[in-house]
């Protein structure tokens, strides 16, 4: 169910009070265009009608797609007890097979909508990337800050991402195969960490860590 409230947002510019909307709750389904605003990274744009300063207004946000059974808890700047996986296991029962994230950016947020629309497994995906993100580092000298997810083809068989590279502006854009991904998937499965009690956060760490104990095992 998306919940709504308004609160009164100082201008950081002029300091006029400016009644705001804000969505605390997002189901996909009753509200598509929030949906579309989150894809399209409008979703958290501010203007003060008074100065016409503009502004990212950034606050705590559950996105839910009933159909496609997953809740993505958006955490901004999380990193404390808020970025902590929080287990609703045996509080809400009804909650059970629906797949359940944290994550601590708009921009994270997105990807998980567009990695789970894809029907993709988000433990495989992230393998993929932490894979691309080590060759960037070691066959083109760049360090990668952020890797997103983009868009997935099994008819051309290719998966794509863009990565944020230290010093650098403009993403990269980096694809492989999907045979990447399918192989990815297996090791996933194989080291199966789905917890669906838990919101938890699947990212770079969670590839990390994956390759870590995969490697470990194959010894
Ligand atoms: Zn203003």
């Amino acid at each position: 169910m998306s919940t709504q409230m308004s609160k009164d947002v100082g201008c950081p510019n002029c300091a006029a009070a400016v009644r705001t909307e804000m969505w605390p709750g997002v189901c996909a389904q009753e509200h598509p265009e929030l949906r579309e605003r989150l894809l399209g990274e409008t979703f958290f744009d501010w203007t003060c009608p008074g100065c016409g300063y503009t502004a990212r207004f950034e606050y705590p946000c559950l996105y839910h797609d009933r159909e496609r059974k997953f809740m993505v808890y958006l955490a901004p700047g999380g990193s404390g007890d808020e970025f902590r996986p929080v287990d609703v296991g045996s509080r809400f029962p009804q909650l059970a097979g629906v797949k359940k994230r944290v994550v601590c950016s708009p921009a994270a947020l997105k990807e998980k909508i567009l990695i789970f629309e894809a029907g993709l497994d988000d433990f495989a995906v992230e393998l993929v990337k932490f894979a691309l993100a080590d060759m960037l580092t070691q066959k083109d000298g760049k360090k990668p800050v952020q890797g997103y997810f983009c868009e997935a083809d099994e008819g051309s068989n290719r998966i794509a991402f863009s990565f944020f590279t230290e010093g650098e502006a403009e993403p990269l854009m980096r694809k492989t195969s999907m045979d990447a991904y399918r192989k990815s998937l297996e090791i996933a499965r194989k080291l199966s960490r789905e917890d669906e009690d838990c919101f938890e956060p699947v990212d770079a760490l969670t590839a990390r860590d994956m390759m870590q104990e995969y490697l470990a095992d194959g010894e």
